[in-house]
């Protein structure tokens, strides 16, 4: 038979000898912890298939009648059940003597032990089943100078568990809704913990941090912690990879001229020699001053030159423009007007 559906007994994490009671806490524990709209993203397509999964579970195994239909032909019990019937009204038919002939030496039990394998013989001892936890998953945001040096985060994580007051079941002593829990039998605890990102993580990451998700359960493994990495942009620096990129006025004459200015950079600013006759739109490289990259190293700083006006000409700056106004220099223009006229 298809190993792709788990023993009923696996999936409730409860033990074949588990009382009714039993089988019906764990229900109602696993049932808020997969509930689909609890979820979101590629976890939810899983955890439906896993409330799925559950609800068959607990439809074959809270009534003890087709629990023990179940224990005797394991996820095939309804088809069982089935048979169960034909045989009764065959055992009617040959009871009665009426046409019983067509009837004899059909084997109902071997029919059975071909359908339903060794389950039908018993199935295996009553155990506890250690149930690995769930995964969790958190968003975290962090600022471009967060991913430079890497941060240590504290995450408030919130899991659900049984009440407290009532253990689960919902209801007080007397069958009243229970006031804690309001009859839900649930209730969310909060958990604390220290987590390190590491430099240089890229915007969308997930980050796993390993056994930090949902405690396990019967000595079943905890799940691990997802973050979701989220990093904010910057007003100064725009991040391209491990690169990183910054926009950089000069003056006129620094560019005509050269210069050396100051350039901003993740850290402290640095002195660059901006080289005579430099353009607009001109890009410098600052070697490794980006962010860390996974093979250790670091990415590179972009500097592009944006050369401005001062904001007001004084009546020297309009003397000195002039003069270079008066020198014959070709027309900016010119290449421009050209392709315009090219249809
Ligand atoms: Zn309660």
């Amino acid at each position: 038979m298809a190993n792709s559906e788990r023993d009923y007994y696996t999936v409730l994490g409860v033990p074949k000898t588990a009382s009714q009671d039993e089988i019906k806490k764990a229900y109602r524990r696993l049932a808020r912890q997969y509930h689909p709209d609890l979820h979101t993203g590629p976890r939810k397509a899983e955890m439906e298939k896993k409330f799925k999964e559950l609800n068959s579970a607990h439809e074959a195994l809270s009534d003890p009648e087709t629990r023990k239909k179940y224990d005797r032909y394991g996820h095939r019990w309804q088809e069982a059940e089935a048979y169960e019937k034909a045989r009764a009204q065959a055992d009617a038919g040959r009871g009665a003597g009426a046409g019983g002939t067509s009837q004899e030496g059909f084997d109902f039990g071997e029919v059975f032990e071909n359908l339903f394998g060794q389950r039908a013989r018993g199935g295996q001892a009553g155990r506890a089943f250690a149930v690995q936890g769930e995964d969790l998953e958190t968003d975290v945001r962090l600022t471009l100078h967060e991913v430079l040096t890497g941060v240590t985060r504290r995450i408030t994580l919130s899991e659900p568990v049984p009440c407290a007051t009532c253990g689960g079941a919902g209801r007080q002593r007397g069958g009243r809704p229970c006031s804690a829990c309001l009859g839900t039998g649930g209730q969310t605890e909060t958990k604390t913990i220290e987590v390190r990102i590491p430099a240089g993580v890229q915007d969308g990451t997930r980050v796993r941090v390993g056994g930090k998700g949902q405690a396990g359960q019967h000595g079943g493994k905890p799940g691990d912690l997802y973050l979701r990495v989220h990093v904010e942009s910057d007003t100064v620096f725009r991040r391209q990879g491990s690169d990183i990129h910054v926009t950089l006025p000069i003056w006129p004459w620094e560019a005509a001229l050269g210069a050396e200015v100051l350039v901003p950079t993740m850290t402290d600013p640095v002195r660059v020699k901006v080289p005579p006759g430099s353009k607009a739109e001109g890009k410098l490289r600052l070697k490794a001053k980006g962010l860390p990259t996974a093979s250790g190293g670091h990415g590179d700083l972009f500097v592009t030159l944006q050369i401005v006006m001062p904001p007001a000409l004084s009546e020297e700056d309009r003397k000195l423009y002039e003069q270079l106004g008066r020198h014959p220099h070709p027309d900016p223009r010119a290449e421009l007007l050209r392709r315009a006229q090219q249809r």
